[in-house]
């Protein structure tokens, strides 16, 4: 059952073309993956499609949940066709944007969307990656001006990033939409949301994979100034967040991420929703077999800060050492779990009674002492409850809902288990932990559970058992 290695914190990779065969997967998953991410950015639904089922086929096979998580490219501004030697920007010049312009006839930089609409005189236009930046100085219909505050040279279809500008309403585009369609028929257990701004953009989501049948949880990436003005309500309307570190540093400023991280994930944590910190963890190893120092560090703070998982990107998606990559993580992970013992702030007040019930659960525990704790959980939300408040031993979730088996499978602290029976499963789980040799005769445990089993919101007890 619960292997020696067992890691509290988890693991999410992204699946690309380094990694999408079934030898791959296999090797990632028995590394230590707990979800695999489909970044809609690139790939085809054919290929997502693929990778879905291979996944459950090898979850099945390994008896080991693995999430799949679709992750949706949202509204990233590119600029459209320009000379194939780029278009340099000189510092003080004057520089015009207009959606569908053509350069060649105008000088005007085309944009693939009419920005003009949204932006103000003194906002920011970031291109390549922040590299080169513009303050907007006149906007006259939809023709933009502005001035080059930061030099460089611009190429076709490059990202076009607006730091200070509230694109307002609906942030999906009509890819976007297609792919929510097609996640949330498909097999899939979470969906990403890029470049949220407000509490809306993940209400709008939810009520659209509602509609569409689907049962998938939505991860709000935080990459935008806006949303980490919007913080509280974000984390209060979403399932669970990503502090989304690529675009963060474009959209505010790189200086400004390490402290922002560690404000996400306490705020995550004590709104007992999971985070993912993500983006060029390990990214020297897309590369070389060995990571740097500074690399190893970044993954070992994430740890130290509580974060429920750590992601891998292109070192997974397209570099050459995938499992490696994986590998040196769960060792990093177990290493900084083992050697340090940070006791989390609870959240003061519970507000009801399934979150005063799993506080209630921890605290037995840790006064036993227990050896593991077992929640019962439908939905997975008692699950998650427990995990918030980051108890000493494992917490052993058990449900009779295959979704939520899936979903649970990134929760910190958490090893998940399905059973079609609810009523026999806690009796079964605690004979499994025993012949693993996981929990010996005498041995204390303690179960939150609920009275009627599938109801949401139904946990009200909490027991203490000793294994006889
Ligand atoms: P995001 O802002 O969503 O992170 P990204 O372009 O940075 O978008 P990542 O998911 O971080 O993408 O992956 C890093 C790189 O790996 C990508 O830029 C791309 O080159 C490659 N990659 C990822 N997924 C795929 C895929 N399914 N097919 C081809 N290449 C991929
Ligand atoms: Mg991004
Ligand atoms: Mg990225």
């Amino acid at each position: 059952m619960l292997a020696a290695s067992f890691k509290r914190t988890k693991i999410v990779a992204t699946i690309g073309p380094a990694s999408s065969s079934v030898d791959v997967l296999e090797e990632l998953l028995l590394a230590g993956v707990n979800m695999f991410r489909l970044n809609f950015s690139h790939g085809t639904h054919e290929e997502h499609g693929a990778v879905i089922k291979l996944a459950r086929d090898l979850s099945k096979k390994h008896d080991k949940p693995v999430a799949i998580l679709a992750d949706i490219q949202g509204p990233k501004i590119r600029v459209g066709s320009l000379p194939g030697d780029g278009v340099p920007f000189v510092r003080g010049h004057i520089v015009h944007f207009q959606f569908g312009a053509v350069y060649d006839e105008t000088g005007v930089i085309p944009v693939q969307h009419d920005v003009s609409k949204y932006l103000k005189i003194g906002e920011r236009i970031y291109l390549r990656d922040g590299q080169i930046q513009v303050e907007v100085k006149k906007i006259e219909k939809s023709l933009i001006s502005g001035e080059i505050l930061n030099p460089g040279l611009l190429f076709s279809n490059q990202g076009m990033n607006l730091p200070d500008t509230d694109l307002g309403g609906e942030i999906l585009t009509p890819k976007d939409v297609a792919d929510i369609e097609f996640a949330a028929h498909a097999d899939t257990d979470y969906i990403a949301l890029s470049f949220v701004q407000t509490p809306t953009d993940i209400n709008n989501l939810r009520a659209r994979i509602k509609k569409l049948g689907g049962d998938q949880l939505i991860i709000a990436k935080i990459e935008t100034k806006a949303a980490v003005d919007n913080l509280d309500a974000i984390v209060a309307a979403t399932d669970a967040v990503m502090v989304a570190r690529g675009d963060l540093a474009i959209e505010t400023k790189p200086e400004a991420v390490p402290s922002t991280q560690r404000r996400m994930i306490e705020l995550a944590r004590q709104g007992r929703k999971p985070v993912i910190v993500a983006t060029q963890m390990l990214e020297s190893m897309i590369q070389t077999p060995q990571p740097t120092r500074a690399e190893v560090s970044d993954v070992a703070t994430a740890v130290l800060e509580g974060a429920d998982a750590v992601m891998l990107s292109g070192e997974t998606a397209m570099g050459l050492f995938p499992v490696d990559t994986v590998k040196m993580m769960k060792r990093i992970i177990l290493y900084t779990e083992q050697d340090d013992h940070t006791e989390f702030r609870a959240p003061e007040i519970a507000h009801n009674s399934v979150n005063a019930i799993s506080a209630a659960a921890v605290v037995l525990a840790k006064q036993l002492p227990a050896k593991v704790i077992i929640a019962e959980t439908a939905t997975g939300q008692t699950a998650r409850n427990v995990s918030a408040l980051r108890p000493g031993v494992p917490i052993i979730m058990v449900t009779n809902n295959r979704r939520a088996y899936f979903q649970m499978a990134i929760i910190w602290g958490g090893k998940s288990y399905y059973f079609d029976k609810p009523a026999e499963a806690t009796e079964h789980v605690i004979q499994q932990l025993r012949s693993a040799g996981n929990v010996v005769i005498g041995d204390a445990l303690v179960i939150a559970s609920g009275h009627q089993p599938g109801i949401t919101g139904g946990t009200n007890t909490v027991s203490v058992q000793i294994v006889q």
